[in-house]
């Protein structure tokens, strides 16, 4: 069997166009591979033997006639399960869509696809995306391939585990409050959330929809940009996806970081458990050895950022999941009356956390509170919106940790909701603001458990953030 875990998109390409393996040969191994690894992890909900096989023979067809390959030919790929696609079950980490087969392809899955890639199957995630260590999925917690006995982040928790564990090139996730750059931290891979707008959200399951994210997961900078290039841009199926030309991510992430202007935000450092940030200053230091101008900034309105996230988030999730009442998409619990069914299958079909989130955002939206948490709420988003944009007056990027600490165990913050809240304080304000950000890893703790630097550019300009993640990657690498 072939290396899978040792794959890269480049080296995927240089292998197939010198004939070392077919495409055929990555499908079969990546599919062995992640059905062997599943059961130390439970990432994979469901395998995808026949869509991976097609997308390879398609593959295989074109080396064979010497054809330009598609920039990720048999790229091996993974997907969270709360993006849609078409023939292969989609649960969404919930009981209530147990049995849901989309009849479409999310935008992203058919870009990547049209790009060559193969999709091995669909990645395990906390329900409806609602969560910070994949524990409130209704099949089962997944474990964090880098310790065990911890959690691998949430809520693409999933996606982040089959990257670490390498059954997968590379992943999909989605993020709405941190979802793809504290799992990325948590099992030491490269986690990217683009600009608000970047990827289209269509065949995204919605959870709050001003804040969703679609991005990739990958094991180094590079791949991350490869993929994100092939997948963003205007969506006519998506009136919020944007028309920004898509720019040459992997030539501009390799110009010298040499000037650069870079702010390290106050508040993302009070408070911050020691180990992680020494961590990350040693980090910063790399990148002012490669000439970047660091600098000490503010963005005041961080410390609002918490109850702002769970009062839109949630308001816009009771919204969103009103649609699963039984009567289209899920299944169904029998009663008497049409009131008594709907209860019976939303009791049944939503688990805990859902079910919080649903009664909070719903009490927010309620005539007489509305003004006073909802539309409060959207004022002091547009302030941490506004943080941003004086910041970025200033700097370049911004460098911040993604978590206050580093992947904790199984169980540790079950019985505590808040505690679990708190894993995103640093991670929220990227979706309140819509700006481009992503995690690096950036090493150990003292413990052994990976840190992630989290990057944070203007909006659109992906391009800067991979650059500094590129430079410091390749630091360390060194
Ligand atoms: N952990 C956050 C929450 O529970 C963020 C989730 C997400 O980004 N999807 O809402």
């Amino acid at each position: 069997m072939m290396d899978v875990a040792g794959l890269t998109i480049s080296s995927i390409r240089a292998g197939l166009k010198a004939k070392k393996f077919s495409a055929k040969e990555i499908a079969t191994d990546a599919l062995a591979f992640a059905h062997s690894e599943n059961p130390k992890t439970n990432a994979y909900l469901t395998f995808a033997p026949e869509r991976a096989l097609q997308a390879a023979a398609k593959i295989d067809e074109a080396v064979a006639a010497g054809a330009e390959l598609p920039t990720l030919a048999g790229v091996p790929l993974g997907v969270k399960d709360v993006i849609v696609t078409r023939g292969i079950r989609t649960t969404c980490g919930s009981r209530m869509l147990d049995k849901y087969v989309p009849p479409y392809d999310a935008t992203a899955v058919t870009r990547l696809e049209e790009a060559g890639a193969m999709i091995v199957g669909k990645l395990n995630c906390d329900e409806f995306a609602m969560g910070s260590s994949n524990e409130n999925s209704a099949y089962g917690p997944v474990r964090n391939p880098r310790a065990l006995d911890r959690v691998p982040g949430g809520s693409s928790g999933g996606s982040a585990a089959a990257v670490a564990q390498g059954t997968a090139v590379v992943a999909l996730g989605s993020d709405t409050g941190g979802s793809i750059r504290q799992p990325a931290s948590f099992c030491g891979v490269v986690g990217v959330t683009p600009t608000y707008g970047r990827v289209s959200r269509y065949g995204l399951v919605a959870f709050a929809s001003s804040l969703d994210h679609i991005g990739p997961f990958a094991r180094n900078v590079e791949d991350a940009a490869t993929v994100l290039k092939a997948m963003a841009g205007r969506d006519q199926m998506d009136s919020t996806s944007a028309f920004a030309p898509v720019a040459d991510y992997d030539v501009a992430m390799k110009q010298p970081v040499k000037g650069l202007k870079i702010g390290l935000p106050k508040e993302y450092f009070d408070g911050l458990n020691a180990e992680t940030g020494d961590v990350i200053h040693t980090a910063v230091d790399e990148l002012r050895k490669r000439g970047c101008e660091v600098h000490d900034i503010s963005l005041p309105n961080t410390k609002y950022a918490l109850s702002c996230y769970y009062i839109i988030a949630t308001a816009e999730a009771s919204s969103n999941l009103a649609r699963y009442d039984g009567v289209r998409y899920t299944i169904r619990k029998h009663g008497d009356t049409l009131a008594e069914m709907y209860r019976d299958t939303r009791g049944a079909g939503f688990g805990a956390e859902v079910k919080r989130r649903i009664m909070l955002g719903t009490y927010v939206l309620s005539a007489g509170y509305y003004d006073a948490f909802y539309r409060k709420a959207q004022q002091v988003r547009t302030l941490i919106a506004k943080d941003f944009s004086e910041a970025f007056k200033q700097v370049d990027a911004i460098l911040a940790p993604v978590s206050p600490f580093p992947a904790f165990k199984i169980g540790e913050k079950m019985d505590d909701p808040l505690a679990m809240y708190l894993s995103d304080v640093y991670t929220l304000t990227g979706d309140l603001s819509g700006v481009p950000c992503m995690s690096v890893p950036c090493g150990l703790s003292p413990e052994g458990l990976p840190v992630g630097l989290q990057i944070f550019a203007r909006h659109f300009e992906e391009a800067t953030m991979f650059r500094v993640a590129y430079n410091y990657e390749q630091a360390t690498l060194a």
